[in-house]
């Protein structure tokens, strides 16, 4: 069969009739530009999901009609929200319209846990990270090509040339089914893989996690040789695991997405404005 096209998203969504959806999966095992154009739909599908988020909180929009109307009273619930909030968006807020706080309150909401419950199979990371140790020295298997990776990133998987202070990408591979993207970087002596995945981290299934937050990102972390560091931000679970000491880890942990710890209702308007000013500006 020609490749899925357009039909990509009915494949995902499962709409196509069951001779072509058998074409389909048949086609898909070879096809490696059709796999990562199926992996862009299943992205995007989970993105939509944030669009139809929850309203903002009515408290929200009440406070922000009262604000016009009599400016800030002193101990209100809504000063004190402003107090804490960073003066430059106590700002933007104060000039806004009700309308556009609730777009991005809206358009905020991305960093919120999205997807199904996952639980990444650090066992089988750790295995596999032996494996890689073992063949550090041997040829490259399986690397993808350079536009591969550039689809991945444009579909929001970051597989970044280099990370933290001396890490360089060596490798990348789709694996379990082309579900996982699977990068290795190394210096020549440490080794770090870094797995990511669709979907929101299910800590409650992890053994021997501990949760720390490095930087800014919440981390679940397994300390131990290979130590892995796990978290999600924008719908995908991303996985570290390495031989180098933990000082490597935060480098490399703040160069990926993070869901930043302690985010209000305040905080998210935040983020959604960031990113409707870095819309506008780009346009
Ligand atoms: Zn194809």
């Amino acid at each position: 069969m020609a490749h899925l096209g357009s039909e990509a998203a009915a494949y995902v969504d499962g709409q196509l009739p069951a001779p072509e959806m058998i074409a389909a999966r048949h086609h898909l095992r070879e096809c490696q530009s059709c796999r990562l154009a199926v992996m862009q739909q299943e992205t995007l599908k989970i993105r939509m999901k944030h669009v139809n988020a929850p309203e903002p909180p009515h408290e929200l929009l009440a406070s922000l009609a009262r604000l016009k109307d009599k400016g800030i009273e002193p101990e209100s619930r809504w000063a004190r929200l402003c107090r804490s909030a960073p003066a430059r968006m106590t700002v933007a807020l104060v000039s806004a319209s009700a309308v556009v706080v609730a777009a991005a309150y809206m358009f905020g909401v991305s960093k919120e846990p999205a997807g199904d419950p996952v639980l990444p199979s650090v066992d089988d990371y750790a295995l596999a990270f032996a494996g890689s140790e073992q063949s550090q020295t041997q040829a490259i298997m399986h690397t993808m090509s350079n536009t591969s990776l550039a689809e991945l990133e444009a579909a929001g998987w970051p597989c970044p040339a280099s990370l933290g202070t001396r890490f360089d990408r060596v490798d990348a591979a789709l694996v379990d089914n082309d579900q996982v993207v699977d990068l290795t970087f190394s210096d020549g002596r440490q080794l770090l893989k870094l797995f990511e995945q669709s979907g929101a981290l299910d800590v409650s299934g992890l053994d021997g996690f501990v949760p720390e937050t490095i930087g800014r990102t919440e981390v679940w972390v397994r300390d131990g040789i290979p130590l892995i560091a796990t978290w999600d931000a924008d719908g995908v679970v991303f996985t570290v695991v390495t031989d180098a000491s933990r000082d490597e880890l935060a480098p490399v942990i703040a160069e990926l997405p993070a869901r930043e710890s302690g985010e209000g209702p305040l905080d998210r308007v935040g983020n959604g404005l960031d990113r409707m000013t870095s819309w506008l500006s780009a346009a």
